[in-house]
């Protein structure tokens, strides 16, 4: 049994959804079990209408939502068996006018919980996962949807919430995997439940972990990530647009860095499921199957390159916190994070000095609190518009000299911050957010400008 997980671009059309057909037609001896994101960019689209209807613009969320509605029932109605037609209009409507009722509700109450943007954010993988599985059925492959949320149970920190894996992997193994032998199963990305049955997300780029999870919970042989580039490129194509190289082979390790670091293609927590059961995972093009694309295997493979890939995190926030103190005094460090923590503010990079902290955080949202708190006991200096440059590479930790090439190749550009991950397989840099594109221009000549065949293509 496999997972094929299919992402948004993928998906985003009735001609895209009939490629993934014929994708997963010539995979159903390994019996795959389909996960799909929302068709293209519905889930920005349905964000856009919760903020217009909590903002009173109750008109334009309606009007975003039957555009929502018309470009659903286009794409899905040609590709849909005539017997179905009725049911799947039914599924439409239904699915829409709940839609609806949650915007009049938004703009009633013109606030959104983290509760309620979940199940607003929720409808593109609910459309997409059923209108998937009607179309399968249509080109021929014996198809079965599953509802995610009956399955992915997870805690109710909405909007990131994390699955609860043992009852998690005990609904895949009973209710999912016996089905999965008989027909193709497709399933939702994304989304979940709580215990007490209130619809969650597994965070932005959900899907990819859902996929991961699911091919942990019915042991899966490989889980595939299908997406729209030819794979892990060595550097993010949206900041070197055609200058990347595919990376053949990647490891666990390297990738769950590279994710964490801004690369979009997975998201973070991907990896850990499959990891830790050792199943291996594929990215492809969906657009170009006949591409080999990554394998992100257990063991990281011999490379002559030191660095693997570069991953980038734009617009972030430096905070540089002093003592007030001469010498930083022991604690010091436990009450900084102490107050990041109150906040559930996530650090990424942190160096120290002898009498200051800097590090970073890419979600500034309680940023004002903290600096408060901290300035009872330090001065706080705060540095908005940095971006970490990000290089990783299993060996880093093996070759001399990389931090003199990476200070080499940034030429005059200014070095704000700079940290060798504890994992040794990183080498990340703080430049400002002006200097990002050049200094991976910068980096990227200078890592890859010999590739080793049997890593890079
Ligand atoms: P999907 O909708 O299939 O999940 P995403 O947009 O989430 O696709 O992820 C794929 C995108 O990730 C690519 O189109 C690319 O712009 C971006 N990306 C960022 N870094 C990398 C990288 N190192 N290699 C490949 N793609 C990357
Ligand atoms: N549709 C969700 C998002 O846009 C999840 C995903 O695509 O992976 O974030
Ligand atoms: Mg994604």
């Amino acid at each position: 049994m496999i997972v094929m997980k299919f992402g948004g671009t993928s998906v985003e059309s009735a001609t895209a959804i009939e490629r993934v057909a014929g994708i997963v037609r010539d995979r159903l001896p390994e019996k795959p079990i389909v996960v799909v994101s929302a068709m293209g960019k519905t889930t920005n689209k349905l964000l856009a209408i919760a903020s217009a209807a909590i903002n009173g613009e109750r008109q334009r969320a309606i009007d975003l939502a039957i555009d929502l509605q018309d470009f659903h029932f286009r794409e899905s109605l040609r590709i849909t068996c005539e017997q179905e037609r009725q049911e799947l209009e039914r599924f439409l409507n239904v699915t829409f006018q709940e839609l609806k009722e949650l915007i009049r509700g938004l703009v009633v109450l013109g606030e959104l919980t983290p509760r309620s943007i979940d199940a607003i954010s929720s409808y593109g993988e609910r459309l997409s996962s059923v209108i998937v599985a009607h179309a399968f059925r249509y080109f021929g492959i014996p198809t079965e949807h599953i509802d995610s949320r009956k399955v992915i149970v997870t805690d109710s920190r909405h909007t990131q919430a994390a699955p609860i894996l043992e009852e998690t992997y005990s609904r895949l193994a009973g209710q999912v995997r016996p089905v999965a032998e008989q027909n193709v199963v497709v399933m939702g990305g994304f989304i979940g439940a709580t215990e007490a049955g209130a619809t969650s997300t597994l965070g932005r780029g959900g899907s990819d972990f859902t996929a991961s999870i699911v091919g942990a919970g019915i042991g899966a042989s490989e889980i595939q990530i299908w997406t729209d580039v030819d794979g892990m490129l060595t550097g993010d194509p949206r900041i070197l647009p055609g200058a990347g190289h595919r990376v053949r082979l990647i490891s666990f390790a390297e990738a769950a860095e590279l994710a964490y670091f801004g690369a979009k293609i997975l998201h973070p927590a991907t990896v850990v499921p499959a990891m830790e059961r050792n199943i291996p995972v594929h990215i492809l093009n969906s657009r170009r199957p006949q591409v080999e694309g990554t394998r992100v295997v257990a063991e990281a493979v011999h490379c002559a390159n030191a660095v693997k890939s570069i991953a980038c995190k734009g617009n972030i926030t430096v905070v540089n916190i002093h003592s007030t103190r001469m010498l930083m005094a022991h604690g010091f460090l436990h009450r900084i994070f102490e107050v990041f923590d109150r906040f559930e503010t996530p650090v990424d990079m942190v160096t120290t000095s002898e009498v200051s902290v800097s590090l970073t955080v890419d979600q500034p949202g309680r940023l004002e609190d903290i600096v408060e708190e901290l300035s009872a006991f330090a001065e706080v200096e705060v540095d908005p518009n940095q971006a970490i440059v990000c290089l990783v590479g299993d060996n880093i930790r093996y070759t001399p000299h990389v931090a003199g090439r990476v200070f080499n190749a940034l030429g005059g550009i200014n070095v704000r911050m700079i940290s060798q991950g504890a994992s040794l397989l990183n080498l990340s840099v703080v430049v400002s957010q002006d200097d990002l594109v050049k200094s991976v221009e910068a980096l990227h000549a200078e890592f890859f400008r010999e590739l080793d065949p049997a890593v890079f293509d």
